[in-house]
């Protein structure tokens, strides 16, 4: 935090900060197994996503007072000296000093997660009923969805909890002109017809580093990708939906206002998907071998 490497319980700030004014990114760091079962960590997507918490912080005015370098060199401190074995969720947050808004804090949390990946995993196969939010998400002429601050996450929180007081497991937003947008925390994608389609960036979307790699390699599988406009029909009539996003991963949806999406739950080109994916993620798949980071 702010250039030192101290423990969560010493991670404090006044009450007074201004911290719902602040901007973060998600990333994750997996584990990839040498010959010898031993594992290493890999940062994936780590350019993307420091180009994204550097966008937000202009949109938003913060100055953030150190390098992209500085914050990998603090990235690979922090999960060195927490001795992690498993994957890493990592969180750098940036807000503005209250006592000088001209300097923000820094800080980059670090903490294990379970992967929803993976052959076998129980997880992944999991019911997960959407419902369509009844709140809009919010549109970039009001409170940008492209700068990943935490003020978006108000608007996040109230389809949510919709969703729950419903009976549903989560929500999916249609954007301002009723086009459909994004889940609370992730991109959406849908499949029909053999294609993939997802909305574009201008159906105020978060410009997600997960979906930018998702139309980059699902292609290899045979499979086309259409950027496009989807109506909510179009979603009820989709053979397969998924969420993708850093947190999500490779989520997969059952139903949508209880209209069933396809006959086989997860889908077929979701499985598929999310079985590349999870190689990509651990370095199997050479030419994308840049997209990670070594620890
Ligand atoms: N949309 C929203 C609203 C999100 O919070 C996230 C998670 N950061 C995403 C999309 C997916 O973005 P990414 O793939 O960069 O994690």
């Amino acid at each position: 935090m702010n250039g030192e490497l101290i423990e969560t319980k010493d991670a404090l700030v006044s009450a007074m900060e201004s911290i719902h004014m602040g901007i973060f990114e998600g990333i994750k760091a997996y584990v990839e197994k040498d010959v010898l079962g031993e594992g290493k960590l890999n940062v994936f997507g780590w350019k993307q996503h420091i180009d994204r918490l550097w966008r937000s912080a202009d949109v938003d005015s913060l100055s953030i007072g150190y390098t992209k370098d500085e914050l990998l060199k603090a990235v690979r401190e922090t999960i060195k000296a927490n001795g992690f074995k498993k994957n890493v969720y990592i969180q750098p947050r940036v807000w503005p000093k209250v006592d000088n808004p001209a300097e923000s804090h820094v800080i980059v949390p670090t903490w294990g997660f379970e992967t929803l990946l993976g052959k076998n995993n129980p997880r992944f196969g999991e019911k997960r009923r959407f419902m369509v939010s009844s709140w809009r998400r919010i549109s970039s002429d009001a409170l940008p969805p492209q700068a990943k601050s935490w003020a978006n996450y108000a608007n996040s929180r109230l389809a949510i909890m919709e969703a729950k007081r419903c009976g549903y497991d989560s929500a999916i937003f249609l954007d301002s002109r009723g086009f459909v947008s994004e889940g609370t925390g992730a991109c959406l994608m849908t499949v029909r017809n053999g294609k993939v389609i997802t909305p574009p960036v201008s159906a105020s979307i978060l410009e997600s580093v997960t979906r930018n790699c998702f139309i980059e390699f699902i292609p290899d599988l045979g499979v086309p990708v259409e950027v496009r406009d989807i109506t909510r029909v179009e979603l009820y009539a989709s053979e397969e939906a998924f969420l993708c996003g850093t947190g999500g991963e490779c989520t997969p949806i059952t139903s949508v206002d209880d209209i069933k999406l396809g006959e086989e739950y997860p889908g077929p080109t979701t499985k598929k998907i999310a079985a590349y994916y999870s190689d990509i993620l651990a370095g199997k798949v050479a030419k994308y071998r840049d997209w990670l980071t070594p620890v």
